[in-house]
Parts: C-alpha cells; sequence; structure tokens
C-alpha cells in the first residue's frame, strides 16, 4: 500500500506537469523535475508494488546491461529536461514523463531482498520532492511546505535504513551485483519439533527471546504471542524479550506497530544492536514467521542477495524454535541454512494456531 500511495504522488505531479505547460513563460525547471521525478517515482512504486506483491519475479540478476540501461536513462533523462528547456511543448514534456519512467522501471527493477526498504523510503520522499518541485511551478506553499516533510522524512529514513542494514545507496542503484544460490540446502534435514516441546522447554528455560517477522504479521498472531510471553514471566519466571530486526515484516517499524497493538510492555522490545550479544545467554530463541533477517548467509556468502545485511544471532541460543509453514525462503529468496543447524527445531504450523498451541500447554501445566 505504502508503495502505490508512493506511485500515486509521483503520478500525480507528472499529471499537473503536463497541465502546468499550457500556460508558463518563466524559467520551466520546476516543471521539469516534477515531472521527472514524479515519473520515475510513479514506475519505480508500480515496480516495487508488484513485487511486495508477488506479480513480478521478487529478485532480478543485476545484469551489465541493466547497469548499462540504467546509466542510459539518466543521461536521456537529463537530454529530454535540457531539450524541453529549450522548446516548451507538449510532446518534449510528454518525452521527458516516459523516458523518466523507463528510468524509474531500469531503476527499481534488479533490486529485491534487504535492499527493498530502501528503495521504498527512496521513493517514499522521492514522492515529496515531486510535489515540493510541482508546488514552485504553482506557487502553491502548501504544496512546498507537505511535499519538503515528506522528502526530508522520507530522505532520513532511508538513510537510517541504508546505515543499519550496512548498505550504500550507490551499490544499491548502481554498482553491487547479487545474485541467488540454488537449493543446496534442501538436500538437508530438519528437525521438526511440537508445539509440547516447545511449551515444556520454554517453561523451564531462564531466558527466552522472541523473534517476530513477516509470517507473525500475515498470521496475525502478536496476541497469541503476548499471551505466550505473559504466561512465561508471570506464571514461570521467565526472562522473555522481543527482538526487533530494522527490516523485519514489510515496512519500517511493522513488528514494533504490532507489538504495540497487542500491549507488549515496551521495556521487553529492544533493537538488533542491543539484543544481539544476549542470544548466547538465552536458553531459548522462538522464531515466529521470521526468516531472512536471522540467516547467517547474509554474514557468510558474498553471493547472498543478503549479504551485508546485520542479521539476528538467533544461532547463539541453547535452542532456536522457528515457527513457519515450511522450509520455504523468506523475501529474498535465499535458503536458510539455520534450519538444519543441529540446536534448531522446525514447528511446522501458522504461527498464531503454534502460539496459541503452546499458550494452551504452558496454561496447563502446573
Ligand atoms: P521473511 O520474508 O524473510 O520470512 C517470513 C517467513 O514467514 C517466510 O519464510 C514464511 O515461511 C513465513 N510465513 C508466512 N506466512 C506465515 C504464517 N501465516 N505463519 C507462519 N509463518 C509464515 O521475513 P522477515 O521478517 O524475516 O524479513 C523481512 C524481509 O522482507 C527482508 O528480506 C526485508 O528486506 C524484506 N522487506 C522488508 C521491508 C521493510 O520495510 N521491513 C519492505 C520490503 C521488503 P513459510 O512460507 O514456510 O511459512
Amino acid at each position: 500500500m505504502v508503495a502505490a500511495f508512493n506511485g500515486l504522488g509521483g503520478g500525480a505531479a507528472v499529471c499537473i506537469s503536463f497541465e502546468e505547460i499550457s500556460g508558463f513563460t518563466d524559467c520551466p525547471l520546476p516543471v521539469i523535475l516534477g515531472c521527472a521525478i514524479g515519473a520515475i517515482t510513479f514506475s519505480g512504486s508500480i515496480i516495487a508494488f508488484c513485487k511486495l506483491q508477488g506479480l513480478i519475479s521478487k529478485t532480478i540478476k543485476k545484469t551489465n546491461f541493466l547497469l548499462t540501461s540504467n546509466i542510459l536513462f539518466f543521461l536521456l533523462t537529463i537530454a529530454s529536461g535540457i531539450y524541453f528547456h529549450i522548446d516548451n511543448s507538449f510532446i518534449n514534456i510528454f518525452t521527458l514523463a516516459i523516458i523518466s519512467s523507463i528510468w524509474g522501471i531500469v531503476i527499481v527493477m534488479p533490486i529485491g531482498g534487504a535492499d527493498m526498504p530502501i528503495v521504498i523510503s527512496v521513493l517514499n520522499s522521492f514522492s515529496g520532492w515531486a510535489s515540493v518541485a510541482i508546488g514552485f511551478s504553482q506557487q502553491n506553499i502548501l504544496m512546498i511546505t507537505v511535499g519538503t516533510i515528506i522528502g526530508i522524512s522520507g530522505s532520513i529514513l532511508a538513510i537510517i535504513m541504508t546505515k543499519s542494514m550496512n548498505r550504500s545507496i550507490k551499490d544499491i542503484f548502481f554498482i553491487k551485483k547479487s545474485s541467488l544460490k540454488n537449493n543446496i540446502f534442501m538436500e538437508n534435514i530438519a528437525t521438526t519439533g511440537s508445539p509440547q516441546d516447545a511449551a515444556f522447554i520454554m517453561q523451564n528455560a531462564q531466558k527466552v527471546i522472541i523473534v517476530p517477522g513477516f509470517g507473525m504479521a500475515a498470521a496475525s498472531a502478536q496476541h497469541a504471542l503476548k499471551t505466550m510471553g505473559d504466561l512465561l514471566q508471570k506464571k514461570f519466571g521467565v526472562n522473555v524479550k522481543y527482538a526487533i530486526h530494522p527490516v523485519a515484516g514489510r515496512m519500517p517499524g511493522h513488528m514494533n506497530v504490532l507489538l504495540a497493538e497487542a500491549n507488549v510492555n515496551y521495556n521487553d522490545v529492544y533493537q538488533l544492536e542491543d539484543i544481539n550479544r544476549e542470544f548466547s545467554t538465552a536458553d531459548v530463541a522462538y522464531v515466529i514467521g521470521a526468516n531472512d533477517i536471522t540467516n547467517p548467509e547474509a554474514k557468510n556468502n558474498p553471493l547472498s542477495p543478503l549479504y551485508g545485511m546485520p542479521i539476528l544471532e538467533v544461532a547463539a541460543a541453547k535452542t532456536v524454535f522457528f515457527v513457519k509453514r515450511s522450509l520455504n525462503t523468506g523475501y529474498s529468496g535465499a535458503e536458510n541454512p539455520l534450519f538444519f543447524a543441529p540446536n534448531t527445531y522446525m514447528l511446522y504450523g501458522d504461527a498464531k494456531k503454534v502460539t496459541e498451541e503452546i499458550d494452551k500447554y504452558l496454561e496447563q501445566s502446573a
């Protein structure tokens, strides 16, 4: 939804720029910028939306062809902007919009996995800057003010995400090549656990760290999870903490919002850098609907689409439970070798149902 809304903002800027050229006589720079940034935002956001909805492949390899096209359309966008500056005709602004739209597609097409949240933040910021440019052309103070707020907040979010993901904007958009590994891990055998085993081990633990991910959101499991945390803390005296990765889920702050909705105590919720050292002292890491954010390939495999992203070090816990429906990959498409680690137990099923089962056993035991 966020991607689609960004796209609408960009598309609106392009439409206004078309309408604008009929009357102006002044410098057309704001119209050129509004049209170009708006068109990039519009087409880039449509591609991001399709990737997030699984309508097109989440990750397309950054081939030399795509990287060359990226630079080519960057230059063509500048050239068509200059040409429109010389000759303010409708056909020229239309050409600028088409070329910028193609550039937006070429930019976002090869991006996926851990880079997607950063792309969304950048597009969000672009929709604001497009509105600022059009606001200048229309001399509309409200558009300039609101656009600036969106542009700056989107830029700050993009910088924060880039830093916490150990990435650089240049690498994401222009350089870094990514590739997917084949299903080499699928030949291994994962150990299956049951909700009853999980309840027994956790009620006898001293420290349990809960790691929520996209699957918790998809299953709306946050309330069952809060019940589990409360039972462990209050009935069995277990030290329970929640670990949040900056890109867990599908939007910045996704997990924080859901845990807050379930009234999880904010003092029990920790960010990655504050909790990572604690996994080695935890008896259990309860990973619920999370995958990419725990994948050690992000540290070990330079070919992984996740490479360079910091992860939650769940493997350091004595026992790791993964609650998910299958051994399928997460958003990035990267296999997770942790499923086959000797201290990992897979709890197959819907995140909410499995956690409710655990709650039932915890309520029944003395
Ligand atoms: P992942 O997408 O890596 O993994 C989620 C897992 O949840 C899947 O492997 C899936 O496995 C499981 N799942 C799905 N539905 C259910 C369900 N009903 N019950 C139980 N399990 C379920 O999510 P993470 O949170 O670990 O990582 C986030 C990923 O999303 C990262 O790659 C990030 O870059 C990307 N992303 C994040 C954005 C953000 O702003 N936060 C924006 C865009 C992308 P199975 O099918 O086996 O059940």
